[in-house]
């Protein structure tokens, strides 16, 4: 997807505060953070959303990326929340799939 800003940023066609990547994804900081931590974790291939053909390698990449990011933000022990907005009702505003990775205070108790 050539005009996706997110396939950009993970493949560092667009300059970011890259924390943490690996093979298959990438994991940098939310522009708009809502939290301390707020960081996006998002697959270097594109896919409009986590329904959207995403295969294991891909899901262990993301999945690793968090892990390594609580651990280097320091959140692992205090708790942290992950939580992917899949569609307009949601309020995905980005169409490639993203993971956000928020910590660092206390969240609310609400998710919806
Ligand atoms: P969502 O509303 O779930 O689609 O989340 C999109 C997120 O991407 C929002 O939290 C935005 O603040 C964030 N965002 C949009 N553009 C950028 C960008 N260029 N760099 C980093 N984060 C961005
Ligand atoms: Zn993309």
């Amino acid at each position: 997807m050539s005009d996706c800003i997110f396939c950009k940023l993970a493949n560092g066609e667009i300059p970011t505060t890259m924390v943490y990547q690996n093979e298959f994804a990438a994991a940098f900081n939310d522009a708009s953070p809502l939290a301390p931590v707020h960081v996006l974790v998002v697959p270097k291939n594109h896919h409009d959303n986590m329904l959207d053909g995403v295969d294991a390698q891909t899901f262990m990449a993301m999945v690793d990326c968090v892990e390594q990011v609580v651990e280097l933000t320091g959140i692992q022990n205090s708790g942290f929340r992950v939580l992917t907005n899949v569609g307009a009702d949601a309020g995905q505003t980005v169409n490639h799939l993203h993971w956000h990775v928020l910590g660092g205070k206390r969240l609310s108790d609400s998710l919806a």
